[in-house]
């Protein structure tokens, strides 16, 4: 079977940390080594933004073509959407090219979405859409964001129009049909993977000496993209307010574009009189974050939203307690009370509360520890990518059948959907 991913806005080669660059970044990576192995023939579409080749080799059964789309340059997230009638163009050219073509076409948020549709409809193919973030979601978890009224009606469309929507936890699949209208039976609901071989239990000594750490002083982490969603203030709040002075808070991610924001947080923890204790160490790439996971007491998740939460099962598969917002995936990726700590409030004094419990408590540490290690194989790759290839299997019964569920009586229009995307 051959699959066409589609990443369009973000390069999946990309190095992470950056501010679009995070989890789905990994994502489709991994899934796409993963069916790769698993024999599938995988492309994975990008829009070219440098002096790239235009199809990469990345591993055996598994390409990355790069799609040219306005500027060959690095532009905003925001400014693609004007260029997607011509990705889908480009990407529909090379499509037709390829001898037998492909089997399903799986699209990562909405943008992807939005081309993935059209080419499903004139390819016909079965569409398989995963969206990692929502608009109407965002704007609800978080007051003060607005994602434009644009991005949430393509949202509204692309998933009426799906052949299988694929959700990583099952809070996203009720939200999709309660604010979306979403068809369950189009649903699915997949967790992540994680790569379980790199993201082990590393030698704590080791880990404190490489990163130049304390032997024994307590040591937080936050790992992520800087931006406003990922709460980072509340975490600093938090610290701010431990009673210990001799902790030391490792914020991990941020490229030059999240200047403005770390200069933000460094004046919170400056007014707060706990600069020192702050270490910012930009973007790390993943081979040595378990470095960084096994050398911390507790990996903190303040989020207003989390669709899944990479970062919170990367700590515990290197065995770390996790502190997390109780929202969005993190619900089902930490057991509240044995693998980590669920906090219902976006307030800085519950998790400065949990947060001394597991200081000043190394027996529950290790007890989390263990549970956590556990908790964490429900993520291998191995498990998740046959689930994925389930949802192509179904989806491609599906769209056979006939069954794809049509928004409205009026059809389906190329100029249409094209002048929607640029209608703004
Ligand atoms: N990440 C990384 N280096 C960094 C910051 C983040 O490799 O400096 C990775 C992190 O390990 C995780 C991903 O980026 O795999 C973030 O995923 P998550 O689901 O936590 O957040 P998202 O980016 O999807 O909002």
């Amino acid at each position: 079977m051959r699959i066409a991913q589609v990443s369009a806005h973000t390069s999946p080669l990309a190095p992470l940390g950056g501010r679009e660059t995070g989890g789905m970044n990994v994502y489709v990576l991994e899934l796409s080594r993963e069916l790769a192995r698993l024999g599938y023939e995988v492309d994975i579409f990008t829009r070219l933004d440098g002096e790239l080749p235009r199809v990469e080799q990345v591993a055996p059964n598994l390409r990355l073509v790069r799609i040219e789309a306005g500027p060959p340059t690095p532009i905003e997230k925001e400014e693609i959407v004007g260029h997607l009638p011509e990705f889908h163009r480009n990407m529909k050219r090379f499509a037709e090219e390829q001898p037998g073509g492909y089997d399903v076409i799986h699209s990562h948020y909405w943008q992807s979405g939005w081309a993935g549709t059209l080419l499903a409809r004139e390819l016909d193919l079965p569409h398989v859409v995963m969206f990692h973030t929502l608009g109407e979601v965002k704007n609800r978890a978080r007051f003060g964001e607005q994602e434009p009224r644009l991005r949430i009606r393509h949202e509204r469309t692309i998933a009426r129009r799906a052949t299988a929507i694929i959700t990583a936890s099952s809070h996203e699949r009720l939200l999709l049909e309660r604010y979306y209208g979403a068809d369950p039976a189009a649903m699915h609901t997949v967790p992540c993977g994680v790569d379980l071989e790199l993201f082990q239990p590393r030698d704590r000594s080791i880990a404190r000496e490489r990163l130049d750490l304390p032997a024994e002083a307590p040591v937080l982490l936050w790992v992520g993209r800087l931006e406003k969603l990922k709460g980072v203030e509340i975490l600093v709040d938090a610290v701010a307010e431990l009673e210990r002075r001799d902790f030391t808070l490792l914020i991990v991610g941020g490229d030059e574009r999240a200047a403005s924001m770390r200069a933000e947080l460094e004046a919170q923890a400056a007014a707060a009189g706990i600069s020192a204790n702050v270490r910012f160490e930009g973007a790390v790439s993943h081979d040595v974050l378990p470095w960084y996971y096994s050398a911390a007491d507790v990996c903190v998740v303040p989020s207003y939203y989390e669709s899944f939460g990479l970062v919170a099962v990367e700590a515990m598969a290197c065995g770390t307690p996790v502190v997390a917002s109780r929202v969005g995936g993190l619900v089902s990726t930490v057991i509240d009370g044995v693998t980590g700590y669920l906090i219902p409030w976006r307030c800085p004094g519950p998790f400065a509360e949990k947060l001394e419990v597991l200081l000043g408590n190394p027996e529950l540490r290790a007890n989390f520890s263990r549970a956590a290690q556990r908790s964490v194989e429900r993520f291998r790759w191995s498990t998740v990518g046959l689930h994925i290839a389930d949802v192509y299997d179904a989806a491609r019964e599906r769209h056979m059948r006939g069954r794809v569920i049509q928004e409205d009586a009026g059809g389906f229009g190329k100029e249409a959907w094209e002048a929607a995307i640029l209608a703004r």
